[in-house]
């Protein structure tokens, strides 16, 4: 009897594809191992055994297994399970599901480009025959595709070599695309402490008499201590006192001076770790009782508390119990900016304990983790943002998800378009682990099913030592704007706050959000601005290349001196930017130093990291960023923030603009004060009666939800109703035009009168291609597996217009 063997190929397949196994493979070939198969007319590509049986496939010719890859399973039980939930819950293919799931380095196919891995030596006695041929190519040839490693080793089969090769770290794989990131480290100089005690130091100055030199180091050290109100560098010190670096050496040497860094590496955890015992105060105490006693009933729970209620305390206590229990822990983050500081909080605690996994990480450290997380040895704690659910868990006991509100945690493109937090609600089912969802501004999802009884509420209401949150001012600029009370986007209000925040050695944290407001070109002539030739967008300037770019392509050219369309000179920059608040701050504040957190400025492997450090560090004095600031970072210093314009975020076209306004507004709002001082945020707007803003201020997330839930309810939204989008894209108008009509006429045949569109998006041409959206919503009487068993046929049909076919239809539930 020959054995077959289904096999998830990394590709958009509607269905596994079916391999026989050679005799010789069939008493070592398991389900979840990988293996190299033939595809197509002349690829080669890894793929993972989901079953093995014995009936051959009637309907082509089963070729056969090139090669069995692992001698033991790398994909579980679980995460199969998983894989085909997700790709039928969010309508995708198993092998889309299988790309995004494991680390690159582990899927080689015939377009995997390999180089040298210049952080280990091999040695060549290893290596056997044809292993030194590669590398042996490879030094004289930097990168390798996988077809010519065949023509060089004259065989096809030849992923295993390379498995081997990676194994004994002589190669890495794609690596290219990933860089490492090392901190820059900056000496700081402080005085040593015995000298902080009058006497010793009226001894030291004495003394110091005798070295006029050191003498003024020394001063000019207080002057600068008391001017800056923060950690002096080195290199400032020797250059403010116009000393050379030896001289600053020497009291270093003395012992009177003491050097320290602020940086540590995160990654590589080295410190101590301590012996720790959290003492929660009375109400995290209670929040934590809480949790635990909904855990023991196998419930969903739900942490609403505010910004720096000690959350992240609570989450602590919950790994350690959990890990001492020998299970894994699960730590999902909606941005991998946010890893960098929570990643140094929990080492301490948990020392190399901590794994950390994301989409950034090198292939080599992500391969490592999954190691890690397979074998459950090293690393019981896994951080990691949304692609972490998809990790080998063998014994998962608890998964927190924390800012579970965030927009991020859903994937867009490509497929699968999962949400993260949705879908860990079900991995955690499979495993009968505890799920925490944490927010200070809960989605109202979340919140509808912990009113619902789906889930348990948990409250924290109060911030941690009694921090009173922060006092939110309106500043209404359209008043300022007719009283003459604005300096450029800055009203009087603002600029006042800031000059005694900075006066007082605080700082400043500047949110100017992105949407819709880069600035453009406008011709005062004719009206004209200059658009993207392969997208329906006005360029944007960007003051510091003294370019107009396109943010979806690219694209970009010379800022104009002449109207492209009339010739006028009578051109105006039109919209605002963080671009244009850092500049207008640089002649405000020429004393400070002004940072900028944007996609521009982070747009590095590890720009997010420089920036916080720099921020955290205290190079930084005011802070100008978008969304990105936003996403609970923990800042001990900052007293004010500042949101540049407020109606932007209102005004945005989706049926959850009011909802995210107000999260993202209250988010921002709680970096303000999170030590000991109460901090202080004021929100420029147009309107500053609005009903979210009055809600924001006065800190109303009741308010706030009652509201937007009978918005929902009328409208039929979620969380009443689901929604799927359709989106057709292709390069032809005229087809995509045809072809949306007809689906959603298709549609419609069974849904009606919930169909929406098909409508152009807000930008209807990205890259030369046309998009159109339909969207289905579903009541909540109706099935919604019925529903998509019912799309599905649809697009069968739809498939077989011959026309239709350069029409790509992209499908995403719970698009929003
Ligand atoms: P959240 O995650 O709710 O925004 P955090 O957990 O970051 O709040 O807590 C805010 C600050 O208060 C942090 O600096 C944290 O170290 C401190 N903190 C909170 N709870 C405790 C506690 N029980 N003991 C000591 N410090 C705490
Ligand atoms: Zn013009
Ligand atoms: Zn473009």
């Amino acid at each position: 009897m020959h054995k077959f063997a289904n096999v998830i190929l990394p590709l958009p397949l509607p269905k596994h594809f079916t391999y026989q196994v050679e005799d010789k493979d069939v008493s070592v070939l398991e389900v979840g191992m990988r293996v190299a198969v033939p595809f197509g007319k002349s690829k080669v590509y890894t793929g993972v055994v989901a079953k093995i049986h014995e009936e051959r496939p009637t309907q082509y010719e089963a070729k056969l297994i090139e090669e069995v890859l692992d001698q033991s399973l790398l994909v579980t039980s679980y995460q199969l399970k998983f894989w085909s939930w997700i790709a039928s819950y969010y309508m995708c293919a198993e092998g889309e599901v299988l790309k995004a799931a494991l680390p690159s380095a582990f899927l080689l196919e015939s377009e995997t480009v390999i180089e040298l891995d210049k952080s280990s030596s091999i040695d060549e006695h290893t290596l056997d025959d044809e292993e030194f041929l590669i590398v042996e190519a490879l030094q004289n040839q930097s990168l390798l595709k996988i077809q010519e490693v065949m023509q060089i080793l004259e065989k096809k089969a030849v992923l295993p070599v390379i498995n081997r090769l990676v194994k004994k770290q002589a190669i890495v794989v794609n690596q290219e695309l990933y860089k490492q990131y090392k901190p820059k480290l900056i000496t700081y100089v402080k005085l040593t402490s015995e000298f902080k005690e009058e006497a010793k130091l009226n001894e030291l100055l004495e003394e110091l008499k005798n070295a006029p030199k050191q003498r003024e180091v020394v001063f000019t050290l207080f002057s600068l201590e008391a001017k800056l109100k923060k950690p002096i560098e080195k290199k400032l010190l020797a250059k403010e006192s116009s000393a050379s670096a030896s001289t600053v050496k020497s009291l270093l040497d003395k012992g009177v001076l003491k050097s320290y860094h602020l940086q540590k590496d995160r990654v590589n955890f080295e410190g101590e770790v301590k012996d720790f015992n959290i003492e929660l105060n009375q109400s995290q105490q209670q929040a934590y009782q809480e949790i635990t006693s909904h855990f023991k009933n196998n419930k969903v729970t739900l942490l609403h508390g505010i910004t720096s209620s000690g959350k992240t305390e609570i989450y602590i206590k919950l790994i350690q119990e959990c890990i001492a229990q020998n299970k894994q822990v699960l730590y999902l983050l909606p941005e991998i900016a946010l890893t960098t500081q929570l990643i140094g909080r929990l080492q301490k605690y948990f020392g190399d304990q901590v794994l950390i996994y994301h989409s950034k990480y090198s292939v080599n450290e992500r391969v490592e983790v999954y190691n890690h997380v397979l074998n459950n040895t090293k690393g019981k704690i896994v951080i990691g943002a949304r692609s972490s659910i998809f990790l080998p868990f063998q014994k998962l006991g608890l998964v927190i998800v924390d800012e579970s509100h965030e927009a991020t945690f859903k994937q867009y493109d490509p497929a699968p378009r999962y949400q993260a937090r949705d879908a860990a609600v079900v991995l955690a089912s499979f495993f009968k682990s505890q799920l925490l969802l944490g927010s200070a501004t809960p989605s109202l999802e979340s919140y509808h099913n912990s009113s619902s009884q789906k889930y348990e509420l948990v409250e924290l209401t109060k911030r941690y030592g009694n921090v009173l949150p922060p006092e939110i001012e309106l500043v209404d600029i359209k008043d300022k704007h007719k009283k003459k009370k604005m300096t450029g986007h800055f009203s009087d209000r603002l600029l006042e706050e800031m000059r005694v925040t900075l006066g007082e050695g605080k700082q400043v944290i500047l949110f100017q959000n992105r949407r819709g407001f880069s600035p453009i070109l406008e011709c005062n002539t004719c009206g004209n601005s200059p658009q993207c030739p392969n997208c329906d967008v006005s360029l944007t300037y960007h003051q510091h290349n003294n370019s107009l770019r396109c943010h979806y392509c690219g694209y970009h050219m010379a800022m104009q001196k002449q109207c492209l369309a009339c010739g006028s000179t009578d051109l105006s920059t039109k919209g605002f930017g963080t671009e244009q608040v850092e500049t207008e701050l640089s002649s405000l504040f020429p004393d400070h130093n002004i940072g900028r957190m944007d996609l521009d400025t982070t747009r590095g492997k590890y720009g997010y990291e420089k920036i916080i450090n720099a921020f955290e560090q205290r190079q930084i004095d005011i802070l100008v960023g978008t969304q990105m600031l936003t996403k609970g970072l923990d800042f001990r210093n900052v007293d004010l923030v500042g949101v540049m314009n407020a109606d932007s975020l209102l005004n945005f076209p989706d049926f959850r603009a009011h909802e995210r306004s107000f999260q993202l507004l209250l988010q921002v709002a709680g970096r303000a004060g999170r030590t000991k001082d109460r901090g202080k945020v004021l929100i420029q707007t147009y309107n500053p009666y609005h009903q979210i803003l009055q809600q924001v201020s006065s800190n109303n997330y009741t308010a706030m939800y009652e509201e937007q839930m009978e918005d929902r309810y009328n409208f039929k939204y979620p969380p009443y109703y689901r929604l799927i989008k359709l989106t057709l894209k292709g390069k032809d108008y005229n087809v995509l035009n045809e072809a949306s009509s007809w689906l959603a006429k298709a549609l419609s045949q069974a849904f009606h009168p919930h169909v929406l569109g098909p409508e152009f998006p807000p930008v209807a041409r990205i890259r030369n291609e046309y998009y159109k959206n339909i969207i289905v919503k579903i009541p909540p009487k109706n099935s919604i597996q019925k529903t998509k068993e019912y799309i599905e046929r649809v697009l069968k049909s739809y498939d077989s217009i011959g026309n239709y076919r350069k029409i790509r239809v992209i499908i995403n539930v719970d698009p929003y």
